[in-house]
């Protein structure tokens, strides 16, 4: 991660993605969707620029984007599904609000939800 202290470029809106709390890709490295080395591999993203993603992120901090009537929306998908991601993804999103705060303690390594510590 030589570039770590310079944000990357969202492939949508092209505006540099300058917190973890709103990087698409370090959403997906957290939750397991992707590994440490597609994070420098895979197009940036902000959050607020992938509704079809962000829409699974409910959480009090976070503008959840309704897709309406588009065919990606949540609402067209089974329940069970649409929990189980609205579970993941607003965890994933909780966990890069903590990391925001402490990323200059943690190593990479520690980003994921499967390696965080039970007490936290
Ligand atoms: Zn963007």
């Amino acid at each position: 991660m030589a570039r770590c202290d310079q944000g990357y470029l969202c492939h949508i809106c092209g505006e540099e993605v300058k917190r973890l709390d709103q990087s698409l890709l370090y959403l997906r490295y957290v939750i397991g969707w992707i590994t440490v080395e597609q994070l420098t591999q895979q197009p940036e993203a902000h959050l607020g620029c992938t509704p079809s993603v962000a829409q699974f992120i409910v959480a009090e901090e976070f503008a959840t984007p309704d897709l309406g009537e588009e065919p990606a929306a949540k609402r067209f998908l089974d329940p069970e599904f649409r929990q189980a991601r609205e579970a993941l993804l607003t965890a994933g999103y909780q966990r890069l609000r903590y990391l925001q705060k402490h990323r200059r303690q943690m190593p990479i390594a520690q980003y994921p939800l499967s390696a965080a510590t039970p007490s936290e």
